[in-house]
């Protein structure tokens, strides 16, 4: 049931166990090599991943860099304070209504990709994303999950100085650095996974763990997003919803991100991304002048 879908060197590519299948040579043409068409086309994906067994695989995944499976989403929204426990590790108040912003699709990377650091300031979040597969607006809770193409693992990066640099802060920016947002390994549709309430997010630097929750306490859930959303916009194929970080970030322990760091974010249903951190230049805001 349901399919494991992957981005291969720009091809929409299937998985089964270790090998990958790309998705226009084993369709003989008649699906999209684009990942973003690819999408278009949920019933015919799941079709052939019933038949991998019986077809020749391109290679083994662990020969190949993959890229962001939803690479050029057209929108994608961050949901912050999303779990309880984080919010008030930032002595934050949870908001009565999503506090929703927007990752730039320029930020996106594959799961393997540095993350480029422009300052001391910057952390992890690791989150569930959520990817849309038939789009539309005015989409009702009862109905969301039906838009659902599938889930894949995310990092929120976000530079803490610049997202609190303005007043009040501006969440936009700080998340939106180019290389600010590992997705991966793979998109897993929605039909593939049994207990979406117990898929449990992890991450990890250098191998010490940091944060460990289930989206089962998501204070607003998949459903009620997609509605709020596609009330204000429409939504299309291959929209991204990062839907919040669990507790243990680090600017709540004065744990930012270096050169050189390592951070492993795994929903074992889905699979692990793992990024390493390049320390680059620093960034300027036009305001530091007023402080020097
Ligand atoms: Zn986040």
């Amino acid at each position: 049931m349901g399919y494991r879908f992957a981005n291969v060197d720009g091809r929409a590519a299937l998985i089964h166990r270790d090998h990958y299948y790309d998705v226009a040579t084993i369709s003989n043409g008649s699906l999209p090599s684009d990942p973003m068409d690819a999408l278009r086309h949920a019933a015919e994906l799941s079709t052939l991943s019933s038949t991998l067994t019986e077809r020749k695989a391109a290679g083994l995944v662990a020969d190949v860099v993959l890229g962001p499976p939803v690479p050029r989403p057209q929108k994608s929204f961050g949901i912050g304070l999303n779990y309880a426990d984080h919010a008030a590790e930032g002595s934050m108040q949870v908001s009565v209504n999503p506090l929703v912003f927007t990752k730039f699709p320029s930020c996106l990377v594959g799961p393997t990709a540095d993350v480029e650091l422009r300052s001391d300031f910057c952390d992890y979040e690791g989150e569930l994303v959520v990817v849309i597969g038939s789009g539309g607006k005015d989409i009702p809770v009862d109905d969301a999950w039906h838009h659902v193409a599938g889930v894949t693992v995310g990092q929120d990066i976000s530079d803490r100085a610049v997202q609190f640099a303005a007043n009040p802060p501006h969440f936009d920016l700080g998340k939106s650095f180019d290389t600010f947002g590992p997705i991966g390994p793979m998109l897993v549709s929605t039909d593939a996974i049994v207990d979406f309430g117990a898929l449990r997010v992890v991450t990890s630097v250098n191998g010490e763990e940091r944060q460990n929750d289930t989206v089962a306490n998501l204070i607003f859930d998949v459903p009620t997003l997609i509605a709020y959303l596609s009330q204000i916009t429409t939504l299309v194929t291959g929209d991204l919803i990062f839907t919040g970080t669990p507790a243990g970030v680090g600017a709540a322990q004065g744990k930012f991100l270096a050169d050189g760091d390592v951070i492993v974010t795994t929903i074992d249903e889905i699979g692990s991304i793992c990024n390493s951190c390049v320390r680059v230049s620093d960034h300027h805001s036009p305001g530091d002048r007023r402080i020097t």
